[in-house]
């Protein structure tokens, strides 16, 4: 028997920590980072080049909580390298790497986070103030069209998650999640808690690790003390249900040609 899959035991849901960690950037990093973060990319590089002044490159700490519930959205972030999840009690409601941002309450007009948002692999990500994100909104009617469309997908994907949690079996969820994780860290060997894990597939931890082993027997992926290496990636594609392909087409008709 290989060891479970665990690498940390304290779960982001359970263990928030509070105050964002900054590392300020030159403005040549900041730039190469908006080309990283598939949302930033869909626009034009003149609309690009106008948000990059106002942009800081941070470092988000694993178990960071960016906002609770309710709490004022005073910033908005663009993902490069790290990982966050919208939590509603213990419930991941949707998890958002390099092809999205956090603030969407902003968006809409309103200043307030539905959910809690927690840091689940730390990285690299953009911020913005909330003040300067409303200012380019309105002077960037390209930032406003791509985001809109990012609401779109968001909750198109929040829909395709409620029946994929209802309606699929847990080895082809746990593929597609393996699969979701690839796209974020741009690897195909990464570190994944099965505790973040079985957040995403919302089910108990137990259920976590017998589907890690039969993708495993099935030489699809290997694995070691929460260190995942995928060895056949079209294996795993095909293992997966179909909520995979049908989300990250979404994705990719957002993050191409303006948002397509
Ligand atoms: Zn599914």
């Amino acid at each position: 028997m290989a060891p479970p899959p665990e690498e940390l035991t304290d779960s982001p849901l359970s263990r928030p920590r509070r105050g964002a960690v900054s590392t300020s950037e030159s403005r040549d990093a900041v730039k190469a980072a908006l080309a990283k973060n598939r949302l930033l990319a869909a626009l034009d590089a003149k609309s690009r080049d106008l948000l990059a002044t106002d942009f800081e490159l941070i470092t988000l700490k694993p178990r960071e909580q960016i906002y609770d519930v309710d709490s004022r959205v005073t910033a908005v972030y663009f993902p490069i390298s790290a990982v966050v999840s919208a939590v509603l009690g213990s419930t991941v409601l949707v998890s958002i790497g390099n092809e999205g941002m956090l603030g969407v309450p902003l968006m809409l007009g309103v200043e307030r986070s539905f959910s809690r948002i927690v840091v689940q692999v730390g990285g690299r990500a953009l911020r913005m103030d909330a003040a300067r994100f409303r200012i380019n909104l309105e002077q960037s009617p390209a930032l406003g069209r791509v985001l809109a469309k990012y609401i779109y997908v968001v909750l198109k994907e929040i829909l395709q998650d409620s029946l994929c949690r209802r309606a699929h079996a847990i080895e082809p969820r746990c593929a597609r999640w393996l699969l979701r994780m690839c796209d974020w860290v741009a690897a195909e060997d990464f570190r994944l808690t099965q505790q973040f894990l079985s957040e995403m597939m919302d089910v108990r931890r137990a259920t976590v690790n017998p589907a890690l082993g039969v993708l495993r027997k099935a030489s699809l992926i290997h694995y070691v003390r929460g260190r995942i290496r995928v060895l056949d990636r079209a294996g795993l594609e095909a293992a997966a249900c179909d909520c995979y392909r049908i989300v990250d087409t979404e994705y990719r008709r957002l993050n191409s040609a303006s948002g397509g």
